[in-house]
């Protein structure tokens, strides 16, 4: 049968075991900093404990097992050990005795080992008569003693030399004795210490999981806190600027935010009024048109003069429409981010020359003077299309916006990274309150000046997107009543977005 955990228990076990989430990886570090150094501990103290314990013992046991060595050779024990001498065979069994106390308090087992590793005295009493050959034994005939603890098995082995010092000095190792004694006691004070520790342990385990819980959820709040405040802006509940400080961290990411926010906020603004403007724009002509349509109709018999006089009319504000969406397409187009330029290494003088001398026949209709100075020969790395339609649009407006036998002035320059294309005029000028805003889609500075004119108020904004494409700058300066200046700064080899 299986359990059906509620949906919120079930949702939260879901975001905790997360692992790529925030909360359970410092969770998990609370618990690694507070677990694993407990766990240690406790390893390294018990290990310590029974280390020291061990070494206690053998030295314990040692020390008794010396004395008997002392007593064994006190006794002639393995010299006379197949004498059935009384008064030896008395000492001997003193000596067993001893020796059967010490396996007794022990719980564990003692050999002595004569010459030939002969067994001489086993107090279990099993391997008397046979013959004992070890590497710890041969050690200690070599005068070596050794200890071995087998925690496995639960004993410790260890063998003591009986040494007897002959009369010149010398000593010799006469025997061995083999001990092996239980470490039943220390694994019991050990099993208890464990416990203890256990206890203890998952007392302090509780309490590290229960602050993991705790601290975790309290430090990723602020997180959370930036996710609410954005759930509430993507369901426009709120078109508040974020602000979570809590974190120098999280106040970044909201800054960030905040300001992809108040860009968009501006993207749709001005995409509103573009729509606006285009409607207006593009109704102002279908108006005029369709007035001129009624007012024919209104007239009985009117005669064909009219008619012809009102459809030419029509006709110039249906060219109107036309140059409005050609105008539209050409900066839509311009604007859309992945349109490519045509980069080719052109002679700049060549296609100005060729820019003002179509327009010259526009130019003479209105009287203007237009002349071409180039201060030295420019070649550079441009798109002639749009660099073509930079010139023309600059030119023609230096045309349009003059007064009769006026003068236009165009100026070609470089230096060693860039070209300057500055167009000089004796027009009309554009007042000052005007200047920050010709650039922008649909501005007229003198609205029925360029209506006259057949302007379409798109101009300036084609001329700047194309010169931004070329990564250029437009600038103008202007006197009202007394002449325009337009500038035109564009490298002379082209950067490309990187
Ligand atoms: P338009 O189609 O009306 O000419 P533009 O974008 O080319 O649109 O120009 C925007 C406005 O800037 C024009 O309506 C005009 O008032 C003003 N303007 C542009 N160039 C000149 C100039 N050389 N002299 C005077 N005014 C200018």
């Amino acid at each position: 049968m299986s359990i059906k955990l509620p949906e919120n228990v079930r949702k939260r076990i879901k975001q905790i075991v997360y692992v790529r989430s925030f909360r359970a990886r410092i969770c998990l570090l609370i618990l690694l900093v507070g677990i694993v150094p407990s766990v240690l501990l406790r390893y390294g103290i018990l290990q310590a404990y029974e280390n020291r314990a061990v070494e206690q013992r053998s030295a314990t046991v040692q020390n008794q097992l010396l004395v008997v060595a002392k007593q064994l050779l006190s006794n002639n024990y393995f010299a006379t050990y197949h004498s059935d001498d009384v008064s030896l065979s008395a000492s001997r069994q003193v000596i067993n005795a001893e020796l059967e106390t010490i396996s007794n308090l022990y719980e564990g087992r003692v050999m002595i080992i004569g010459q030939g590793c002969k067994v001489l005295k086993d107090t279990y009493g099993i391997s008397e008569g046979k013959t004992m050959i070890s590497e710890e034994v041969i050690k200690c005939f070599l005068g070596e003693n050794t200890s071995h603890y087998d925690a496995e098995n639960g004993y410790i082995e260890m063998t003591t030399p009986v040494v007897a010092t002959a009369a010149d000095g010398s000593s010799a190792v006469v025997g061995v004795m083999l001990t092996s004694v239980s470490n039943a006691s220390i694994v019991g004070i050990l099993d208890v210490l464990n416990q203890k520790a256990i206890n203890l342990e998952a007392i302090m385990i509780m309490v590290i999981v229960a602050m993991a819980l705790f601290l975790s959820g309290v430090l990723t709040k602020p997180f959370k806190k930036v996710t609410e405040e954005i759930q509430k802006v993507k369901d426009e509940t709120s078109e508040k600027a974020l602000s979570v400080p809590d974190y120098v961290e999280t106040a970044h990411i909201v800054d960030a935010f905040n300001e992809i926010l108040g860009r968009m906020n501006t993207l749709n603004d001005s995409r509103q009024e573009f729509v606006a403007n285009v409607s207006h724009e593009l109704k102002t002509p279908m108006t005029s048109v369709k007035v001129l349509a009624d007012s024919l109709l209104a007239q009985e018999n009117a005669p064909a003069e009219l008619y012809r006089e009102f459809m030419e009319d029509m006709v110039s504000e249906i060219d109107r429409e036309n140059r409005i969406i050609t105008d539209l397409l050409a900066l839509v187009r311009m604007e859309n981010k992945t349109q490519e330029l045509n980069i080719v290494s052109l002679n700049i003088n060549d296609l100005a020359e060729l820019t003002l001398k179509r327009l010259r026949p526009i130019a003479r209709k209105k009287d203007v003077e237009v002349v071409l100075e180039s201060m030295r020969p420019v070649t550079a790395e441009v798109d002639e299309v749009k660099m073509t339609l930079i010139m023309a649009n600059l030119v023609e407006n230096a045309i349009k916006y003059n007064r009769e036998h006026g003068w236009v002035k165009v100026i070609l320059d470089a230096d060693h990274q860039f070209f300057t294309f500055q167009v000089d005029d004796s027009g009309i000028g554009i007042p000052e309150e005007s200047l920050p805003h010709i650039f922008e889609r649909f501005y007229r500075a003198d609205k029925s000046h360029s209506r006259e004119m057949g302007g379409t108020g798109l101009g300036l904004a084609i001329t700047k997107r194309a010169v931004l494409m070329h990564k250029g700058s437009i600038t103008v300066t202007s006197t009202e009543g007394e002449g325009s200046s337009f500038t035109v700064k564009i490298p002379l080899n082209y950067i490309a977005d990187t």
